[in-house]
């Protein structure tokens, strides 16, 4: 084994770094500080040829792999123990074609860069609500962003990608090639191999009206009760999702209120800022506002607004569901549940999921789940490990409330945690079967298999 880890060190030219090493500590770090995990090596791939030396060396040495692109997986699947994490970071570039609208963006990247590129050309894809997400399992997992009502998932701007199997090909897999290797890359995670180059198609968005309007915890109801019929018709250039959000120290919202609980809309029109009076009027006469951000900003600033309320190092429990409708019997759910939000840190969003999302076909992608109206995802995020047992709790409690509600089996794979693997198969719903022959196609022997895993099947 060693030996072969040597050998390693002299295929690769990106950095190997061991135990040792002064970076390991660095290295092996993730943004949940749950997973305090000590690989055997990081290697910090540059290209292709780093990515398959390593995904054939961890085999060769009998090593778990770990695959990590922006390394915000919440159950950890960015590292392991003793293992080989394949740490793509500095993989990181984006090419745009502003004619073409395309962007070929490394397997490393995170939102940030993404949009930082796109923007100078006025345009941008759906991605994340957070810029220090990786494109790469974001991508892979599905996308919901502030985008997704009007240009779909990430997943479903995704046109091509270069990706390294177990066996150490590299496979450009698209509509036209390898498409059944496309089709599962689009929703099915990390599953498959190591996507080394993702192309997106770009759209014209460059500034949006939008930001976050606060409301008093007791107007829940009535905002939840709005927010469900509001974006079920709104234009699809709208982007709004709930939110329960503890008031941070920032100089839109009144000092006094600073650290109390609120319920939050937090939005994003991309495009008709003609009719934007119009569109925010109701949002704005639902209920007394109690703060506003709303203004027109680039793009990339509203998809980095909130970066500081999840700095990395923090620890991590989500659960999630898809929702099919909002009933009255969940909103009620939610409005005993999301108040008791333990810490600033910690939320609950209901992302909408309509629009272009319901356009893709159940089967035309992994993503299944096409006629949800939302995801919600219960976020737990706090910093003292002393204080896990209660932020956990709350997490699973809230869950417990809202699942008999939310009419679906399965939840988002990107917010499922590590102790949700019995939910993989509801979450691929009529897709499951088909994403695990593509698995048995691509990696036979589940190499790939820190992820939230899809047995090949037999
Ligand atoms: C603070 C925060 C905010 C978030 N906001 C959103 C949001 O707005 N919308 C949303 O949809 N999700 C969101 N998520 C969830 C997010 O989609 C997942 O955590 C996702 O897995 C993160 O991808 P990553 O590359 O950063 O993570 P990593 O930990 O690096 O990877 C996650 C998984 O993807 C695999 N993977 C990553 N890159 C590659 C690649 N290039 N090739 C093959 N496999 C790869 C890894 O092996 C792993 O299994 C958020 C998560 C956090 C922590």
């Amino acid at each position: 084994m060693t030996a072969i880890l040597d050998t390693l060190r002299d295929q690769v030219r990106g950095d190997v770094i061991t135990p040792d090493d002064p970076a390991y500590d660095d290295a092996r770090s993730v943004h949940n500080a749950m997973h305090d995990r000590r690989p055997a090596e990081v290697v910090r791939c540059v290209d292709a040829a780093d990515v398959r030396a390593t995904v054939l060396a961890a085999q060769d040495a009998g090593l778990e792999l770990a695959v990590r692109g922006g390394g915000h997986s919440v159950p950890g699947f960015g590292t392991v123990d003793d293992g080989i994490v394949i740490d793509l970071s500095p993989m990181r570039y984006v090419h745009v074609d502003p004619e073409r609208r395309r962007a070929r963006v490394g397997g490393g990247a995170t939102w940030g860069d993404l949009d930082h590129a796109t923007h100078a050309f006025g345009l941008a894809t759906t991605g994340g609500i957070i810029s220090t997400t990786g494109v790469g399992g974001l991508t892979l997992g599905g996308g919901i962003g502030h985008l997704a009502r009007g240009f779909g998932l990430s997943c479903d701007n995704l046109v091509s990608a270069d990706v390294v199997t177990a066996d150490g090909r590299m496979l450009t897999a698209s509509a036209d090639e390898h498409d059944d290797l496309f089709w599962g890359l689009r929703g099915g995670g990390g599953n498959l191999g190591v996507v080394v180059s993702f192309e997106f198609a770009l759209h014209p968005v460059g500034e949006i009206i939008g930001g976050p309007i606060f409301y008093e915890v007791e107007d829940a109801p009535a905002v939840l009760d709005f927010y469900r019929r509001y974006i079920s018709g709104a234009p699809e250039e709208m982007g709004a999702f709930f939110a329960w959000q503890i008031a941070p120290p920032l100089p839109f919202i009144p000092e006094e209120r600073h650290g109390d609980t609120f319920c939050a809309l937090v939005t994003c029109l991309a495009g008709r800022h003609d009719e934007a009076d119009e569109l925010f009027k109701p949002l704005f006469d639902v209920a007394p506002v109690v703060a506003q951000h709303v203004g027109r900003m680039p793009y990339p600033a509203l998809n980095s607004a909130f970066d500081a309320l999840v700095p990395p190092g923090l620890q991590h429990y989500w659960k999630a569901d898809f929702v099919r409708e909002l009933t009255d019997e969940g909103i009620a759910a939610h409005v005993e549940h999301g108040p008791r939000v333990p810490h600033m840190s910690s939320t609950m969003h209901l992302y909408p999921i309509n629009g272009a999302v319901h356009r893709v076909a159940p089967d035309e992608t992994a993503f299944a789940y096409r006629d949800m109206q939302f995801a919600a995802v219960i976020a737990g995020m706090w910093p003292d490990p002393a204080d896990n047992e209660q932020n956990i709790g709350w997490v699973r409690d809230y869950w417990s409330a809202i699942h008999p509600h939310s009419g679906a089996e399965g939840a988002y794979v990107n917010c499922l945690s590590g102790d949700d693997q019995n939910r993989i198969r509801g979450s691929y719903g009529g897709n499951y079967e088909r994403l695990a022959a593509v698995k048995a196609t691509y990696d036979p022997d589940n190499v790939f298999h820190l992820n939230q895993n899809v047995a090949p099947a037999r």
